[in-house]
């Protein structure tokens, strides 16, 4: 039988996109914050149980910046 619970997720912010509109940090506090230049980055690891909410955040964002990978 094949392991599920090994499935990872990799989450990452084009910084060229980033409007720094702030939005995904309010909404999704515990997986984004915004760095010094006011560009958000990933915190927390997020793992695949993580994957509805990050999707969310995903869908939300403005500029398009958060990309979500499935290993
Ligand atoms: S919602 Fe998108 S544009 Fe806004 S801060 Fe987050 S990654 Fe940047």
């Amino acid at each position: 039988m094949k392991d599920t619970t090994k499935k990872e997720i990799k989450v990452q912010i084009d910084r060229s996109l980033c409007s720094s509109c702030g939005m995904c940090v309010t909404t999704t506090p515990e997986f984004f914050e915004l760095d010094g230049d006011l560009i958000s980055r990933v915190k927390n690891n997020p793992t695949f149980r993580d994957l509805p909410i990050l999707e969310e955040a995903a869908q939300n964002c403005p500029s398009e910046a958060i990309k979500i990978t499935k290993l």
